[in-house]
C-alpha cells in the first residue's frame, strides 16, 4: 500500500507573508509526520517562502500549475525548470484551470509528460461535471479524461491522480465515501490497464472535493483512496492538521 498523501491546494489565496505564516504553523504541527505525505501548494509567488518555511521537515511543496515548455515567449507562464528546486509536486489539470483557462486533456497530457520528464511529480486531476453525474456518465467521462491525459505515458513513477468531482469542489457537498471509492477504484483499474497491476497499486489515488475534518475518516478508510486533495480546509491550519492526523490514524 502506498504512503497516503494529503495535499493542500491554496488556490489564489494568501499573500507571501500569509503563506509563510501558514506554512510555519503547519511545520510546527505536521513537520514530523512521515506516515502520511503532506504537500502544500501555495501560489507561485509564495513557493520560495513556503519551501524555506518547511525546509528540513517532512512537508513537501507543490505548484498549482505549470507550462509544458522549459522557456520561451509565453508571457505570464511558469516553466518546470523554474519550479525545480522550489517544489517536488505540481497540480495539473485542476477543474478550475480546465473551466477558466480552457485547458484540454491534450494540453494536460503535454504537461504530464513534461512534469514526469523533469522530475516533478504531477497531481493529475480528473472529475465529472454535475450534469455528467446526473446523466449517469461519470465513469465514461473520467475514463476518457484520464486516458487522454495519460496518453503515451509509460513510466508513471511519482504520478498521483486526484479524482475530483467538479460538483463537490468548493460546494460543501462532498461525494459520499461510496461514490468516491467507486470512482477511485475505476481510476486504479484504468492505471492498471495502462501500467500493470503492481504499478497501479503503488500509485496514489486521491479524492478531492469538500474534504473536511468531519468526512476525511470515512473517505480515507476506503481501499482505493490514498488521501485527499484539500482546497478550502487547507487554508485553516487547525483543520488541515486535523485532516492529516485523522488520515494518519486511519492509515497508520
Ligand atoms: C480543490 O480545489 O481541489 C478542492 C478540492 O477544493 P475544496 O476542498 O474547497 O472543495
Amino acid at each position: 500500500m502506498p504512503t497516503p498523501l494529503i495535499a493542500g491546494n491554496w488556490k489564489m489565496n494568501t499573500t507571501v507573508q500569509e503563506a509563510a505564516l501558514l506554512a510555519g504553523h503547519l511545520r510546527g504541527s505536521l513537520g514530523g509526520v512521515t506516515s502520511v505525505e503532506v504537500v502544500l501548494c501555495p501560489p507561485f509567488v509564495s513557493l520560495a517562502e513556503v519551501a524555506r518555511a518547511v525546509q528540513g521537515s517532512a512537508i513537501k511543496v507543490g505548484a498549482q500549475n505549470m507550462h509544458h515548455e522549459d522557456k520561451g515567449a509565453f508571457t505570464g507562464e511558469v516553466s518546470p525548470l523554474m519550479l525545480l528546486g522550489l517544489c517536488q509536486y505540481v497540480i495539473l489539470g485542476h477543474s478550475e484551470r480546465r473551466r477558466d483557462f480552457a485547458e484540454t486533456d491534450a494540453v494536460v497530457n503535454r504537461k504530464v509528460h513534461k512534469a514526469l520528464a523533469s522530475g516533478l511529480r504531477p497531481i493529475l486531476c480528473v472529475g465529472e461535471l454535475l450534469a455528467d453525474r446526473q446523466a449517469g456518465r461519470e465513469e465514461a467521462v473520467v475514463t476518457a479524461s484520464l486516458k487522454a491525459s495519460l496518453e503515451g505515458v509509460t513510466s508513471p513513477d511519482g504520478l498521483v491522480v486526484a479524482y475530483e468531482p467538479v460538483w463537490a469542489i468548493g460546494t460543501g457537498l462532498a461525494a459520499t465515501p461510496q461514490q468516491a471509492q467507486a470512482m477511485c477504484a475505476l481510476v486504479r483499474r484504468l492505471l492498471a490497464g495502462q501500467f500493470g497491476r503492481e504499478q497501479a497499486s503503488a500509485l496514489r489515488v486521491l479524492y478531492g472535493g469538500s474534504v473536511t475534518p468531519a468526512n476525511i475518516q470515512e473517505l480515507a478508510s476506503q481501499p482505493d483512496i490514498d488521501g485527499g486533495l484539500v482546497g478550502g480546509a487547507s487554508l485553516n491550519a487547525a483543520q488541515f492538521a486535523d485532516i492529516v492526523r485523522t488520515t494518519v490514524s486511519v492509515r497508520p
